[in-house]
């Protein structure tokens, strides 16, 4: 399979959902998950998407913020959405990608 057919998922991603894992991301696609990794790893390191801490309220689930250094992230963070405030170490770290092209 060629890369752009491994890349191309992830520039179709809809906006009405707060994540989409690798694995999901592979399973619409018909590609495999080590794909969607090394087609996301090519783009990083070409620039086309950077790399982002995301904290997750480990109460409601939701994404609090985008970081691009752990540095970045307060000790404490209150979640806009169920008002809990979870402390840094109780916090669900994800790492999120962004998309770098103009437009996005
Ligand atoms: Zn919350």
């Amino acid at each position: 399979m060629a890369d752009d057919e491994v890349g191309r998922p992830l520039w179709q991603l809809p906006t009405d959902k707060p994540f989409r894992t690798a694995e999901e991301i592979a399973r619409e696609a018909g590609v495999t998950e080590a794909q969607v990794r090394e087609a996301i790893h090519s783009l990083v390191r070409s620039g086309a998407l950077m790399p982002l801490l995301a904290p997750v309220c480990t109460s409601c689930g939701q994404k609090i913020g985008e970081y691009e250094d752990p540095e970045y992230i307060p000790e404490e963070l209150a979640c806009p959405y169920c008002g809990q405030t979870p402390h840094f170490s109780d916090l669900d770290l994800r790492i999120i990608y962004r998309d770098t092209s103009p437009g996005s």
